[in-house]
């Protein structure tokens, strides 16, 4: 996926309102917009020839829109830091919120099913935090790499961009990869983001069978194939936190 390192040059940071605020520097950008991440980190894109006056002031006049995006983001930061699978009611699945029953179950070393009118259904002998971790993890790595690997095939057969091997790994903050060789690798995370953003994160890497790059005609490739492929390139920035659950540890 996007490689940082070649906006790092660029890197610059305004101190605004006690916050550090990331400039990205584009040739081509049209308007200045600014962005609350998840994360609690701002950013703002702008053209070349944007002072910092400039950019200062369009801060000012986003003010309480920028305060008030930053504060559901504490809040859904001190919210994630309180999760715990032992009271999970809901998990996401292709981005639908689907109910979780936990069932006890004297004998079972644990198993994970989904029913697609009632959701998931855990039946466990064990409740405690790292059972239900490994069980949830092991069911969205097997049931989201065979939904992707089914998508990968129809892209391809669409696309006719075919690759020599597909595997799927769990990375924290990949969505796939691309080798020389035509080997992709898909992280199976991305099963519980809505089919759109992960039909982008297939189309991007098949793209770069043909484009090794993120030149224009990447761009166009991708576009060609996902019309509306910046909505999801979009989302994936904004929601790295989306997939947290999905953590072998509680590193958060
Ligand atoms: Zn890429």
């Amino acid at each position: 996926m996007g490689s940082m390192t070649k906006y790092m040059a660029n890197l610059e940071i305004i101190e605004w309102s006690n916050q550090k605020v990331k400039v990205s520097r584009r040739r081509r950008r049209p308007r200045l917009f600014v962005t609350v991440h998840h994360t609690g980190n701002v950013s703002v894109n702008v053209a070349q020839r944007t002072t910092s006056a400039e950019i200062v002031q369009f801060l000012e006049e986003s003010r309480s829109w920028i305060q008030k995006k930053l504060i559901e983001s504490a809040v859904r930061i001190s919210q994630l830091k309180r999760f715990s699978l032992t009271d999970l009611t809901t998990l996401p699945w292709l981005g639908e919120e689907l109910p979780v029953r936990i069932v006890p179950h004297k004998f079972a070393r644990g198993q994970m099913q989904k029913c697609s009118s009632e959701g998931f259904t855990i039946h466990t002998s064990r409740f405690d935090e790292d059972s239900l971790r490994k069980l949830l993890r092991s069911y969205y790595k097997e049931a989201g790499s065979n939904y992707l690997s089914l998508r990968a095939s129809t892209i391809s057969e669409k696309t006719g961009l075919e690759p020599a091997t597909l595997k799927f790994r769990d990375y924290k903050t990949r969505w796939g990869s691309c080798s020389s060789k035509g080997q992709v690798e898909l992280n199976w995370r991305l099963v519980a983001a809505h089919p759109s953003v992960s039909d982008y994160v297939i189309v991007h890497e098949l793209a770069h069978l043909k484009e090794m790059n993120h030149s224009r005609n990447f761009w166009n490739l991708v576009e060609q194939h996902c019309p509306n492929f910046r909505q999801s390139k979009q989302w994936l920035k904004d929601n790295q936190l989306f997939f947290d659950f999905l953590t072998e540890n509680k590193e958060f």
